[in-house]
């Protein structure tokens, strides 16, 4: 099995280690636009080979588009004009709607899974790919009925091969669901970390002071917005619903704090305790 990744970042790459690691792939073929990220790739082992697209739809059997979720709009289409026979083409975008609306009419569509894997870190790049990111989490099969089942059976062995559990969702449902789990969260830390360092200037104290609460409310902050931006520019009317949700949220804790109604800040904070039933 030969495939092909387009876009050796952290997802990309990552998933070249364990495709390759578990024998799914028997060559792992890395196409990427920064020549510097390609070299790290093919230096680091994460990738067998690099080469141009054209080069790589020609030999792959399955197409794996890593990059971020802007180009995979302008590449899918491409790709899908390109491809013969059985050859397959996944995407890993933080985005559904606009990326299936790419390729809706497409003669090729069939061949195309689209598919979310929910796992990442804050770091992007090939050295930031690592082994077992996908163990255990979940990837989004998203509107898969438009998907020929051949196509749809082989993305599955590969993300079992990953050992990932399956969760179908339609486009709109993925992208209102993602600005909830996944996009607000990155919002208030870009936020917190910027409330913080514009507040307090000395570095020294925040690195000296900065226990686990802090430090895990920032992590997300480190995310690079190269990735990031697309992301909110695809799914801006449903991140701009959420955030004004969580901006109400907010502005209740300030009013309460105002009227020094501890009493109902307790019961607030109970009700947001409720999360650990959830996520244990
Ligand atoms: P990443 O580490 O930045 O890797 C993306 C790679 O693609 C970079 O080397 C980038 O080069 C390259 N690239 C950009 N445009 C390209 C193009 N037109 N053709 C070929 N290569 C191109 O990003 P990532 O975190 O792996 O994210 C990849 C995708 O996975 C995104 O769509 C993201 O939404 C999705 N995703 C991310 C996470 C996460 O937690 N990070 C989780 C799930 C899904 P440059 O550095 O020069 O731009």
């Amino acid at each position: 099995m030969k495939i092909a990744i387009v876009g050796i970042g952290l997802i990309g790459g990552s998933m070249a280690i364990s495709l390759k690691a578990n024998g799914f792939a028997t060559q792992i073929i890395g196409v990427d636009k920064n020549k510097t990220n390609a070299q790290k790739a093919l230096d680091i082992h994460l990738v067998d080979v690099i080469m141009s697209l054209d080069e790589a739809i020609e030999c792959a059997d399955i197409i794996i588009l890593s990059t971020p979720v802007s180009a995979m709009t302008a590449l899918l289409p491409v790709i899908l004009n390109k491809i013969k026979g059985n050859q397959i083409v996944l995407d890993v975008g933080s985005t559904k709607e606009m990326i299936l609306k790419s390729v809706e009419n497409h003669t090729n569509r069939g061949q195309f899974v689209a598919t979310h894997p929910m796992a990442g870190t804050e770091f992007s790049g090939p050295e930031a790919a690592i082994p077992n990111l996908f163990d255990g989490k979940c990837t989004v099969f998203v509107d898969i009925e438009k998907t020929n089942p051949k196509a749809h059976q082989m993305a599955e062995k590969l993300y079992k091969a990953l050992k990932m559990g399956i969760v179908y969702l339609d486009g709109k449902a993925h992208d209102i669901h993602t600005a909830y789990i996944s996009h607000i969260s990155h919002i208030s830390s870009f936020a917190l970390a910027l409330t913080v360092l514009e507040k307090e200037q000395d570095e020294k104290r925040i690195f000296e002071l900065a226990s686990g609460g802090f430090r895990s409310s920032v992590r997300l902050a480190k995310s690079s917005p190269d990735m990031w931006i697309p992301i909110f520019e695809q799914n801006r009317d449903n991140v701009l619903d959420v955030l004004d949700e969580h901006i109400n949220t907010l502005a209740k804790f300030r009013s309460l704090l105002i009227k020094k109604n501890f009493t109902e800040f307790y019961r607030l904070i109970e009700e947001a305790n409720d999360i650990q039933r959830i996520l244990k």
